[in-house]
């Protein structure tokens, strides 16, 4: 029996679920932003309406302000967010047990041999998905789960969209490579140097020339060009653990010295800070990635002198590597941040004498416990208070509403 493979994709996901908390900011244009109050903040993620004036991830508050005057502006809330992607699994996970997290608000789920067509129970969760918890999702169906990860990109918000075996070449192979999982930037510039732009080029390409060019990931890819992918999908609770949790943004205005570097990677490292702190992981490297001006990519990997889950360690490490590695010969377009080598919390290590880590963790799981309570707002590191500019709207925290989990 040919396999069906369902993967569903919540539509802008923290703005979604801020509408859902609070109905006054439905219809609205949303944006999700770090630092609302300071002019450094950014969009982190921004709802449908926002994204149709203009309004993009990365960009500064003021500036999307400008575009989009009725922009309500949001602090984000990661522990409700991970709460809603628990009960987006509880409700997949009444279809099949095979469900595969992506992220917080991606999962596959394995509907092979279920009495409903695969279509119809895309269709329920959609359905289901609005009605409990206010959002909606986009769901791809086919017979792996490279085409399902491709077919819930293709239409969105709220819609379905099939990959078939008889009809994968029409739907799909017109497509950018760079719209398979796993093809990433590097890979998408290689095959673009050899001619192959569309995941038809790839599927149609020499194999020989493929495996000489691009090694493993190349022959990879180019099977999963021709619909060959047979990766399971994990059982719920067994899926793979966290390799890296990495936060960027592009900047609206070129970032022209490590101090204005310095302030995006505070933003950004708060948000891996409290994510590492949820996961219960903590990280033995750090990875920043550049593109300049010139949309040139640069990435620089190094160890911690300990592992850490905190923000302030993660921002410092960040800042240390990029003057030591960057030239400023560009100024710099976007920026990356990652922690890497994941480990568990409880993992054995080796204390040090000179590292203030275990203090700092206390401090900053205090952080997180004050953010719960009254929001990501009630306190923040110093340099990311400024000039003030007090959002018109910044909604108290609900809290995580109860139930699954
Ligand atoms: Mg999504």
């Amino acid at each position: 029996m040919d396999r069906a493979i369902l993967h569903s994709d919540a539509n802008a996901f923290y703005a979604s679920v801020e509408a859902a908390l609070h109905p006054e900011l439905k219809g609205r244009a949303v944006a999700v932003c770090g630092a609302p109050e300071n002019r450094h903040g950014i969009v982190l993620a921004k709802s449908e309406l926002a994204k149709r004036m203009g309004v993009k991830t990365g960009m500064a508050n003021w500036q999307a302000k400008q575009l989009c005057p009725g922009l309500v502006i949001v602090p984000p809330h990661h522990d409700i967010y991970a709460e809603f992607s628990r009960r987006l699994h509880e409700i997949y996970e009444r279809y099949t047990d095979r469900v595969e997290g992506y992220g917080l608000d991606e999962c596959w789920l394995d509907v092979t041999g279920c009495p409903m067509s695969p279509r119809a129970i895309a269709d329920e969760l959609r359905a289901v998905v609005k009605r409990e918890l206010g959002i909606t999702v986009s769901v791809g169906v086919s017979f792996n789960k490279v085409f399902a990860k491709l077919g819930s990109d293709m239409k969105k918000p709220d819609a379905v969209t099939e990959i078939g075996r008889n009809d994968f070449k029409n739907k799909v192979w017109k497509l950018p490579c760079s719209d398979l999982l796993y093809c990433g930037r590097a890979t998408t510039e290689k095959l673009k140097l050899l001619g192959i732009v569309t995941i038809g080029d790839l599927a149609k390409a020499p194999p020989a020339l493929i495996a000489k060019r691009l090694g493993k990931n190349g022959e990879m890819l180019q099977r999963y060009a021709n619909g060959q992918d047979d990766s399971p999908v994990a059982e719920a609770g067994e899926e793979e653990q966290v390799k890296s949790v990495g936060h960027g943004i592009t900047c609206v205005a070129d970032l022209t010295d490590l101090e204005e570097a310095n302030v995006v990677f505070v933003a950004l490292t708060q948000d891996i800070g409290q994510k590492l702190r949820c996961l219960n992981l903590q990280a033995r490297g750090i990875q920043v990635t550049v593109r300049d001006r010139d949309l040139h990519f640069e990435s620089w990997q190094q160890l911690l002198p300990s592992p850490t889950q905190c923000a302030a360690d993660l921002s410092k490490a960040a800042t240390e590597l990029l003057k030591t590695r960057y030239g400023w010969q560009k100024t710099i377009r976007a920026l990356t941040v990652s922690a890497i080598h994941l480990e568990s919390v409880n993992a054995p290590q080796q204390l040090s004498l000179f590292d203030g880590d275990g203090k700092r963790r206390k401090v900053e799981g205090a952080v997180d416990k004050i953010r719960e309570k009254f929001g990501d707002d009630a306190i923040k590191p110093a340099t990311l208070l400024g000039e003030n500019k007090l959002p018109e709207h910044a909604p108290k925290q609900s809290p995580p509403p109860g139930g699954a989990g």
